[in-house]
């Protein structure tokens, strides 16, 4: 359902109609692009997509909106490198009328009642991708009218997601729930009605916004589960690394097959159990990434830690490379930057506050490109 040949992406890049994207994003069936998967998993990166549609003779202000939706990616990732574990607790404030940190049954059944809301989720397990609003829904009914701490929940739509970006998540989680933002998101049955094309009535949701404040917990919401993730990671094969030349590190999060490209170098695909123990992932997500390594020739796959793999195989740290990301902070060696859109970097109390900023340098394409 997802592509994972990298020719083959690069053409979804150069399909994406961003003129129409910002007219109707917010419908189940508009024009978004499901590029996600490949962004996350750092086979393409958000200043490769910006560029690509920028050089298509797009004027930067008739697709802002998509520009800006490119951007999300890079502020949340910014305020995870900047807070570090601090975005796994509630970020801003106490998530307001937090009940339980479990998780309503009814949203992992599927059989919360709302129609729209149900096929999505069935729909989740098979493919992996969840559209934009209907996350929102979906954190919204799990926290804002269930009542979980919205930790749980995000840790099971990560889990599936074939996007999964604990920055992105955690912090839309959060944002959601009230925790990252100064008022919880709700939506009604016609406003799910309306993005989604269904007709339903006489659901827990279907009351005006005013009945929200005074809400109890919904029957259906009532039963909650407590779940357990674990990930499946593959067998570690023999790897051979031939110690006179440098050694590329990739991850779950980095699986660039354009990253010094045609160089004569060792390529490892590393898998941290204790990274997978703490932010666990599907079988279906760990296969799709072992898939998209095969972008990258001569690629192997190091099932263990990075202390591991470097005395196994007496890597100095002068001959190891990797990208930058804020579950790397115990490599070491040469650690490269990340292709950021824009050359604004800190963390804004606002999105629209770094936007403003970064928006800038989009008068500028000569500077903007120069690094890629
Ligand atoms: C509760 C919740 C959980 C989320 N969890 C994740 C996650 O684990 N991983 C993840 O990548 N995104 C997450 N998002 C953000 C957003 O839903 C997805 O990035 C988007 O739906 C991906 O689909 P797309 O590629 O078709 O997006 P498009 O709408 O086509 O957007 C293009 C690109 O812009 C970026 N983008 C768009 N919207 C957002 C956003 N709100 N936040 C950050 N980046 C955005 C993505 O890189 C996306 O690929 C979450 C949002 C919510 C509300």
């Amino acid at each position: 359902m997802f592509e994972t040949d990298y020719e083959r992406i690069l053409k979804l890049v150069d399909n994406v109609d961003p003129v129409a994207y910002g007219r109707n994003r917010n419908f189940i069936d508009g024009d978004v692009s499901r590029l996600s998967p490949y962004i996350s998993r750092g086979v393409i990166s958000t200043k490769q997509v910006m560029k690509r549609t920028l050089e298509r003779g797009f004027n930067p202000d008739d697709i802002q909106k998509w520009l800006q939706e490119l951007a999300w990616r890079d502020y949340w990732q910014l305020i995870w490198i900047e807070k570090g574990n601090e975005i796994n607790y509630d970020l801003r404030r106490e998530q307001p009328d937090a009940k339980n940190y479990k998780m309503p049954r009814a949203v992992v059944d599927a059989s919360t009642g709302i129609e729209a809301i149900d096929d999505a989720i069935r729909e989740f397990y098979k493919s992996g991708y969840i559209h934009n609003h209907v996350r929102m829904y979906i954190a919204a009914i799990c926290c804002n009218m269930g009542g979980s701490h919205w930790k749980t929940p995000a840790r099971w739509m990560y889990y599936h997601l074939k996007d999964g970006d604990w920055a992105s998540n955690a912090l839309s989680w959060q944002w959601v729930a009230g925790a990252n933002s100064n008022k919880k998101y709700v939506a009604n049955q016609d406003n799910i009605n309306k993005y989604c094309h269904s007709n339903q009535k006489g659901t827990f949701l279907d009351i005006p916004y005013e009945a929200f404040d005074s809400m109890e917990v919904p029957e259906v919401l009532s039963g909650l589960i407590e779940l357990e993730f674990k990930t499946p990671l593959p067998e570690s094969g023999e790897i051979s690394i031939d110690p006179d030349k440098p050694t590329l590190i990739y991850n779950y999060y980095n699986l660039d097959p354009i990253w010094k490209q045609g160089l004569d170098v060792n390529r490892i695909l590393l898998l941290e159990p204790s990274v997978f123990d703490k932010y666990p992932v599907s079988k279906q997500n760990i296969s799709f990434a072992l898939e998209l390594g095969k972008n990258i020739p001569g690629l192997q796959v190091f099932v263990g830690e990075f202390g591991e793999l470097t005395q196994n195989h007496s890597l100095r740290e002068a001959d190891v490379y990797f990208k930058e990301h804020p579950l790397n902070s115990n490599y070491e060696g040469t650690e490269e930057p990340r292709n950021w859109m824009f050359s604004v970097k800190g963390c804004y109390p606002s999105f629209f506050k770094f936007w403003n900023n970064a928006r800038k340098e989009l008068k500028r394409p000569a500077d903007l490109f120069s690094q890629v």
